[in-house]
């Protein structure tokens, strides 16, 4: 190694630039690795924030991706507290807030995304929050339990997580939705319809077709949410949950292609071809879709990590994957994989009733996406299946007395 050598800079020490810093080293990469981000802690996973985290069933050490020492065992340059402000491209540097910079030979940026805000009157007023960090978790997770009655803005996985696991706590939820039904963006009507009963059965309001006017408040902390029909639904704590947005800004002032996330190929390659993009931040191209997707999910950024890592060190491109996702809620295992889009029939397998059950989205009589709920054998098969993508027999996938190995043999 030179003394000049820059090696890679990851900006964004999240799921995904945690794990390309970890594969890169795995592979064999021997130059520097510098890995930059914000957040004052090392890499960690956010899924259990909304889940077992929030529940207080995982400890703090439990959401580390890896050990800190692992960083210096690994010789692997981590930079934390140190938000980016500016990268140029043409100078291969990326400026921190302080004014210092780094070079680099070649950026992985993986900056992740932030919760998009509700711009409607009153959203400045203390307690109510957004769910993307480990200390938006804590503020949560503080103003949780018996007596206190969150308001959960916006029906997706996310909101309804906090919704379970606002209930484990003992505290009352009230879940507001716009749209007609439950994960209205996500998931099939049968899966919308299924959570709102289980979450009603357990205590959760559920408002569809909700109008959000504003949040009131008292003493400058909210203290109900407006809606349009006029009522006020009381609240201690209001979490928004619609969605989020990725942080492209810095790839955008520097150029690169970026439309709704950075552009990026199979390779996780941006429009540089020094600069690579991974994780929630970009905007990808799937193996058979002629779209792209922008996904938020841990599969797809250690789908891109490997793919970033991979280009790096001169490895073969690797295989697509079918990506996969899962939420938690209640005693509720959720697992979808593919894409539940562009499909022309659902087939329901099992019993949403004992909540087990698959919903299996088909092109003709090829499956594209599997919902599955507490229904391991489903998701997997399915999974196997969506990327053989080849028929199968739809009187025979509905039929649970004949096994999902025997479906998919
Ligand atoms: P992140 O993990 O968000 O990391 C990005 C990092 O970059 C952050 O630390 C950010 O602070 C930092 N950063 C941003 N800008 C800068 C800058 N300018 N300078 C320095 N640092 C910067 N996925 C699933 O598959 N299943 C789940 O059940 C699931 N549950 C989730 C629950 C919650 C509450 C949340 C928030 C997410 C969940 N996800 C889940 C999504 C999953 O966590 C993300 O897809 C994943 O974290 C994406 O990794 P990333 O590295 O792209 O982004």
């Amino acid at each position: 190694m030179s003394v000049s050598d820059s090696g890679v800079v990851i900006i964004g020490a999240g799921h995904a630039g945690g794990t390309a810093a970890a594969l890169l080293r795995q592979f064999g990469f021997e130059r520097p690795i510098t890995l930059i981000g914000e957040e004052p802690i090392a890499p960690y996973q956010r899924p259990p924030l909304s889940k077992a985290w929030l529940k207080g069933e995982a400890d703090a050490e439990a959401l580390m991706l890896k050990p800190e020492s692992f960083y210096g065992e690994s010789n692997i340059r981590l930079i934390l507290g140190a938000r980016i402000d500016a990268l140029s491209c043409d100078d291969k540097i990326v400026v921190l807030v302080d004014g210092r910079t780094v070079p680099y030979d070649s950026l992985i940026i993986a900056t992740g995304a932030r919760a998009r805000a509700l711009p409607i009157p009153g959203a400045d007023l203390g307690g109510i929050l957004s769910l993307r960090s480990a200390a938006d978790a804590e503020n949560l997770k503080s103003r949780l339990g018996p007596g206190r009655r969150l308001a959960v803005i916006g029906g997706g996985y996310i909101g309804l997580e906090a919704a379970a696991s606002a209930r484990a706590l003992g505290a009352e939820a009230i879940v507001l939705e716009r749209e007609p039904r439950l994960l209205a963006r996500v998931a099939s009507a049968a899966m919308s319809a299924f959570f709102t009963d289980y979450h009603r059965g357990r205590g959760v309001t559920i408002e569809l077709d909700a109008r959000i006017e504003g949040f009131e408040g008292k003493a400058g902390s909210v203290s109900g949410v407006a809606l349009a029909d006029g009522r006020v639904i009381p609240c201690d704590v209001a979490l928004v949950g619609v969605g989020a947005l990725p942080n492209d800004d810095l790839a955008r002032a520097a150029g690169l292609r970026c439309e709704n996330g950075v552009v990026v190929d199979d390779h996780a390659r941006s429009s540089d071809p020094a600069v690579y993009a991974i994780g929630d931040v970009t905007q990808r191209p799937m193996a058979r879709y002629d779209r792209m997707f922008r996904l938020e999910s841990v599969a797809n950024a250690l789908e891109q990590a490997r793919q970033a890592a991979s280009a790096l060190t001169g490895r073969p491109v690797p295989a697509p994957e079918v990506t996969w996702n899962w939420s938690d809620q209640y005693d509720v295992k959720y697992q979808l994989a593919g894409m539940p889009f562009d499909v022309d029939d659902h087939i329901v397998r099992g019993d949403p009733a004992a909540a087990k059950f698959a919903v299996f989205h088909l092109n003709g009589d090829v499956i594209q996406a599997v919902e599955a709920v507490n229904a391991p054998a489903e998701f997997m098969a399915g999974r196997q299946l969506i990327g053989q993508r080849r028929p199968i027999s739809r009187s025979r996938l509905a039929d649970t007395a004949i096994s999902m190995k025997e479906v998919a043999a």
